[in-house]
C-alpha cells in the first residue's frame, strides 16, 4: 500500500491505445485499487498494458453518490486510488465530480494527470479560434434542450458539444435553427480512430452530409462562435 493517500485522475485513450502516457501507464500500476467506469472496458485496457492483476471496483453514474465518502475515508486512511472512465478524461462528461469534491472535503490530495479527451482535438480540428473557448458537454436528451440551445444564441466564443450518433442530425437541425444555417460547424467522428473524419461547412452544408450518410461512431460538433453582423 501507498503510504500517501490520494485520488489520481487517470486519463485513458479515446480510441487509439497508443495515445496513454507513459506516466499514466506508472500510475495505474502504482494504484492500490482502481476505480473503473466499466470494469470490462478497463480490464480490456489493463491486459494490454500486463496489468491485469490490478484490483479494479466499479464506480459509475449509478453508484458514484452512495460511494464517494467511504472511498474519501480509504484514501485519507492512506490507499492511493487511480480513477479511469470507459475512455478520456474522468470528469469530462464521466464520473469524476462527486469523488474530487469528497476528497476535498476530506483532505484528500487530488492529483489529475494530463491526457486524453475528445474535446481539444475536435476544437483544434474545426479551425476555429481556440483561445477561448466552451464546453458544452451533451446537451439535455429531451426537456431543456432547446432552452439550453437558446441561451448560447449570443456567446462569441467556440462552442463544443458532445453528441450521440442518434441524435447528431437532430441536434444539427436545431442548431440551424438557433443559430442560423450559415453559422460555421465543425463535426468530429471518431477522433484517433480508423474512421476518423471531420466535417466542417456552415450548418446547413453539415447537416445534409449527415442526413444522406448515417452517422456512425462517436461525435463532437464545434461551432464557430458568433461573429459581428452574423444573423441567425
Ligand atoms: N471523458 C471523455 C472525454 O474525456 O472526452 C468523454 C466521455 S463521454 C461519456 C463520451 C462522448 O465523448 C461521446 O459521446 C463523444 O461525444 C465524445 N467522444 C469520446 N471519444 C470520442 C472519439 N474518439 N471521437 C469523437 N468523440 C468522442
Amino acid at each position: 500500500m501507498c503510504t500517501v493517500g490520494r485520488l489520481c485522475i487517470i486519463p485513458t485513450p479515446i480510441g487509439n491505445l497508443e495515445d496513454i502516457t507513459l506516466r499514466a501507464v506508472r500510475m495505474l500500476s502504482e494504484a492500490d485499487l482502481i476505480l473503473a467506469e466499466d470494469t470490462r472496458t478497463t480490464a480490456f485496457l489493463l491486459k494490454h498494458l500486463g496489468l491485469d492483476h490490478k484490483k479494479l471496483l466499479s464506480h459509475h453514474k449509478y453508484n458514484e453518490h452512495s460511494a464517494v465518502e467511504s472511498l474519501a475515508a480509504r484514501m485519507a486512511a492512506g490507499e492511493m486510488v487511480g480513477l479511469v472512465s470507459d475512455a478520456g478524461t474522468p470528469g469530462i462528461s464521466d464520473p469524476g465530480f462527486l469523488l474530487v469534491r469528497a476528497c476535498i472535503a476530506a483532505g484528500v490530495e487530488v492529483e489529475c494527470l494530463p491526457g486524453p479527451v475528445a474535446l481539444i482535438p475536435a476544437l483544434l480540428q474545426s479551425g476555429f479560434p481556440c483561445d477561448r473557448f466552451c464546453f458544452e458537454g451533451f446537451l439535455p436528451q429531451k426537456k431543456g434542450r432547446a432552452k439550453r440551445l437558446a441561451a448560447l444564441v449570443d456567446e462569441e466564443r467556440t462552442m463544443i458539444f458532445y453528441e450521440s450518433p442518434y441524435r447528431v442530425v437532430k441536434c444539427l437541425e436545431q442548431m440551424a435553427e438557433v443559430f442560423g444555417p450559415r453559422r460555421e460547424v465543425s463535426v468530429s467522428r471518431e477522433l484517433t480512430k480508423k474512421f476518423e473524419q471531420t466535417v466542417r461547412g456552415p450548418i446547413a452544408e453539415v447537416l445534409a452530409h449527415f442526413a444522406s450518410h448515417e452517422p456512425r461512431g462517436e461525435f463532437v460538433i464545434t461551432v464557430h462562435g458568433k461573429k459581428e453582423g452574423d444573423e441567425q
